[in-house]
């Protein structure tokens, strides 16, 4: 139990996210402190060096000036100002026999000849060197020096004070650093957890979905702009879910109810039949009854999965160039005959030329559906027009009818699967034509606007993007 909470808790982004930030927190912090740490060290030496420099240089030149017997006594004054156990003053000549010295039972022995060695190999007069002496735990830093032809001054200080001056700026930085841990793992942990609480919340509310509550959805609170995004997705994809299992569902009701009845008939025909003895010819009808019931029943059923694929976006749109004024022209001639049969002047307003890319075979059936609806529900001596024009960056396309018009109450449904006006039922169809205008339409990136006023006619008017 505790290993797989352990195991969780090693997982989690949220424990992954804090010690990562407290990692790179104290790293940063650690090459901070350590190039401040080092500066400070190189600058001190280089203060040292410069002051016990400055000091052998001073007595070079009072023995060119005074000879050995003045600066003798120099190098005693000074080193008598100091402390012996700190620093050490020792003039000799080149031999090594000791001409001056401090008290060196504090240091311990100096290996002049190899200094000298060392010196003459380099070319230079002065040698700085941090020796560690046998007596003593700190280290000096020396300076050994040619003043003169035969004279050689060598010049010690213990490195005890920079070394404790530096052990407290160790000792800061060890307080700085845990300090710095502690810090940069609360503050990671809070940044993290901000962070890591709105994907909780979107997982919490995929658990509500998958448990049923499809109307969930996640508040998006834009404090990230990526899981405002995620949240913004997700919602989108439940919105379409939605969408997809109210189709679904509206399609079991129009089984249930809308294709019932078609396929009462045909039972009926078939019952009629049997229960009557019956000529060939009335036999030969109820055969074509039949027949003409199913092309309808196969017909419904097509134009329901055509809408339900073109809602659901399933095999895509096949975009392609072409003439939509010819298109509009060839579905009117189609129609011409019915509506000259029903004495209805079908009239064009339409431009010389307009090329659209879109999905012809969509367009051709978006187009004829509702110039059929215009035909059907015009009565006689009535105008129906057809028109198209680019504008603004806008496609538009309007079909006008002088027909008998929508009433306000009905007007909000005619796309609805099935529905059907009271007053259109003297006339055949099923209710799916504009169903299927509106999938197809907006499955092209277009979409449907309608105005109608009872007994005045009715105006379709398609919008695409051009
Ligand atoms: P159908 O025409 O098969 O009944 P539709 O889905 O094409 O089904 O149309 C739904 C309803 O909208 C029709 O029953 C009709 O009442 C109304 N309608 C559609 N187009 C027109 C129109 N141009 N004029 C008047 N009513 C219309």
């Amino acid at each position: 139990m505790f290993l797989r909470k352990l195991h969780d808790l090693k997982n989690s982004l949220l424990f992954r996210l804090t010690i990562l930030y407290a990692v790179a927190f104290t790293v940063l912090a650690a090459i901070g402190f350590l190039i401040f740490y080092y500066r400070i060290y190189a600058v001190t030496m280089e203060r040292l060096d410069f002051e016990l420099l400055e000091k052998t240089g001073r007595f070079t030149a009072l023995m060119k000036d005074a000879g050995l017997e003045g600066v003798r006594p120099a190098i005693a004054d000074e080193a008598a100002s100091e402390d012996p156990q700190e620093d050490f003053y020792r003039l000799s000549n080149f031999k090594g026999d000791v001409l001056f010295s401090t008290d060196m039972s504090f240091w311990g022995s100096i290996d002049q000849q190899s200094q000298l060695q060392k010196m003459q190999n380099d070319g230079v007069t002065d040698l700085i060197q941090t020796i560690k002496f046998a007596e003593r735990d700190d280290k000096a830093r020396t300076v050994t020096s040619i003043i003169g032809p035969d004279s050689v001054l060598q010049i010690g200080e213990s490195l005890e004070e920079v070394d404790e001056y530096l052990d407290i700026f160790l000792q800061l930085f060890s307080i700085l650093i845990v300090s710095l841990i502690l810090a940069s793992t609360i503050i990671g942990w809070l940044l993290a957890r901000r962070a890591t609480i709105d994907m909780q919340e979107v997982t919490e509310t995929a658990e509500e979905i998958s448990k049923g509550a499809y109307d969930r959805r996640v508040q998006i609170k834009a404090r990230y702009r990526e899981i405002e995004r995620l949240g913004a997705t997700f919602n989108r994809m439940l919105d379409r879910i939605q969408s997809l299992l109210n189709s679904m569902k509206e399609i079991n009701d129009n089984i249930a109810h809308d294709l019932r009845s078609p396929l009462a008939r045909i039972r009926g025909i078939a019952e009629m039949s049997l229960l009557k003895e019956k000529s060939v010819d009335a036999y030969k009808e109820m055969a074509v009854n039949t027949i003409e019931e199913c092309d309808s029943l196969i017909g419904m059923i097509n134009t329901m999965l055509d809408i339900t694929e073109a809602e659901a976006g399933v095999n895509g749109v096949e975009t392609e160039k072409f003439e939509l004024v010819e298109l509009l022209r060839e579905a009117c001639e189609l129609f011409r005959p019915i509506a000259e049969a029903k004495k209805i002047h079908l009239q064009t307003d339409l431009p010389e030329s307009l090329t659209v890319t879109s999905d012809r075979k969509k367009m051709q059936r978006i187009v004829t559906n509702i110039l059929e609806n215009a035909i059907k529900y015009t009565p006689a001596d009535g105008a129906v027009t057809v028109s198209a024009a680019a504008q603004n960056g806008e496609l538009r396309i309007e079909f006008a009818d002088t027909g008998t018009g929508i009433s306000a109450n009905d007007l909000p449904h005619i796309f609805e699967r099935f529905y059907r006006c009271d007053r259109s039922r003297s006339q055949g169809g099923v209710g799916l034509g504009l169903s299927l205008v509106k999938a197809y339409t907006e499955s092209i990136n277009g979409t449907v606007h309608v105005e109608s006023a009872l007994d005045q006619g009715s105006r379709f008017a398609l919008v695409f993007e051009s």
